[in-house]
């Protein structure tokens, strides 16, 4: 079974909004079991609340699956994780050694990443990483943290006045976590201008790829 990418991306960001309610960063990711589409668990960013900072979305459902399912390890490497921004260097490492054999994600982490952003730690299950799925939603939503007030930050001064920026959105260098040809082996060769020129991915509400010109689909 081939999982609806965007389907899955729009279900992680959705939840990612339960996140800022609870003033907490709005990370947030679910793993789904690749043969039945069964959600296994989500999770977002709790370091706040329980004042841990190890606690990313990504070891929350570590440690779900810990406690509560004695195959674990198979539920990994059955699974594709759907994370709104990029793994930092702990989480991919971790999802290494689980054994994961697919990460789709939303944004980049550009100070932590573990997927290709700072650096790629992919070694022992060699999992497929797919970026750029909700790219701009994802940003969208750590923005709207970022403007309001975080009670937990000392520091955090008074930002209401701050617009949100749905406007502009830095440009997603794919070829930093995935080659063009496993970008065409997802996307579809009439889909490659997207990597070389950098484009958005855009999808309609069945999770089909837009291009640019906004005609030309592509089903996943
Ligand atoms: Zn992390």
């Amino acid at each position: 079974m081939e999982l609806n990418y965007w389907k899955f991306m729009r279900e992680a960001l959705e939840f990612g909004n339960i996140a800022l309610i609870n003033n907490e960063v709005p990370v947030s990711a679910i793993l789904v079991d690749n043969d039945s589409g069964k959600i296994w668990y989500r999770a977002h960013n709790m370091t706040n609340k329980l004042i841990n900072g190890t606690l990313h979305a990504e070891f929350q459902i570590y440690n779900y699956l810990l406690e509560n399912e004695e195959n674990h390890l198979k539920i990994w490497q059955n699974s594709t994780l759907f994370v709104t921004v990029e793994p930092c260097i702990m989480c991919a490492s971790m999802l290494d050694q689980v054994g994961i054999k697919k990460v789709v994600f939303g944004c980049p982490n550009e100070r932590f990443g573990g997927n290709g952003s700072v650096f790629k730690i992919n070694y022992k299950s060699n999992y497929k990483i797919i970026p750029g799925v909700g790219h701009k939603d994802a940003i969208s939503l750590l923005r709207k943290f970022y403007i309001g007030e975080n009670k937990h930050n000392p520091n955090s001064i008074n930002k209401k006045k701050r617009v949100l920026n749905i406007d502009s959105f830095p440009i997603l260098n794919y070829e930093r976590y995935i080659s063009r040809d496993e970008f065409i082996s997802i996307w579809g060769v009439e889909n490659v201008k997207i990597f070389d020129n950098n484009y958005f991915l855009e999808f309609n509400d069945n999770g089909e790829v837009l291009c640019d010109d906004g005609n030309k689909k592509v089903k996943i």
